[in-house]
């Protein structure tokens, strides 16, 4: 079954979704490292999109729609796809459902981790990916791991849209654009809330349950 991981900007979607990936044997379709991806390729679409996301402004839905249906049309990913970070608007979650009904898939649950403005800014100001492998730390929370990270420290680095002035816009934009998507999934029998506010081991041990009731 496909499993859609919602929340705000650093509420630790795509931690949990790399949990899932490992223990379940999931494939994480994360639309903000796809973005993340085309940008390294420094083309005219690169340089658009990384401007944006920079700015903590979403790309077109019609650059990431494209990205997300090569995804969902590969047979190797077909009922195993954790989406993560999409959909971000009413729009896209539309579009979801008609992209997997087309390919006679669905979506088998949707995970919202709720999680406090406050701590949001923690995890992200500290947040520390793995430019090898896409491992994410956290400076403030994962010293030793940091340290001892087999790519090696050097790899780990800052998002660029990971500082205090981006964070702002983009829970703006959460609150405005991607919250009202919650209502477009609470009445469906597979949603489930989790408090992500929470240590790491605890939300990832619910998200187990949930995908194994
Ligand atoms: P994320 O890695 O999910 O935090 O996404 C990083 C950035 O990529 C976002 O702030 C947006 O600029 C862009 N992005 C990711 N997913 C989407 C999406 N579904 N729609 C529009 N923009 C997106």
């Amino acid at each position: 079954m496909n499993i859609i991981l919602f929340g705000p900007p650093g509420a630790g979607k795509g931690t949990q979704a790399q949990f899932i990936v490992k223990k379940h044997n999931y494939f994480q379709l994360s639309t903000g490292q796809l973005l993340r991806n085309e940008t390294k390729q420094k083309t005219a679409l690169g340089k658009e999109i990384e401007k944006l996301i920079s700015n903590g402004k979403f790309v077109s839905d019609e650059i990431v729609d494209s990205l997300l249906k090569q995804s969902i049309t590969n047979l190797k990913f077909r009922d195993r796809i954790i989406f993560d970070g999409y959909p971000r608007n009413v729009e896209q979650a539309i579009n979801l459902e008609k992209i997997l009904s087309e390919f006679d898939q669905n979506i088998g649950r949707i995970i919202f981790l709720n999680v406090a403005r406050d701590i949001i800014e923690k995890r992200i100001m500290g947040r520390m990916t793995c430019e090898k492998c896409n491992m994410i730390l956290n400076a403030f929370f994962n010293k030793s791991e940091i340290e001892l990270h087999p790519c090696g420290k050097e790899y780990l680095v800052k998002r660029i849209d990971d500082n205090l002035e981006t964070i702002i816009e983009r829970y703006d934009t959460y609150i405005n654009t991607t919250k009202p998507v919650l209502d477009f999934y609470l009445k469906n029998e597979n949603f489930y809330t989790i408090d992500g506010n929470a240590e790491i081991e605890e939300i990832t041990s619910k998200i187990n349950k949930i995908l194994t009731v």
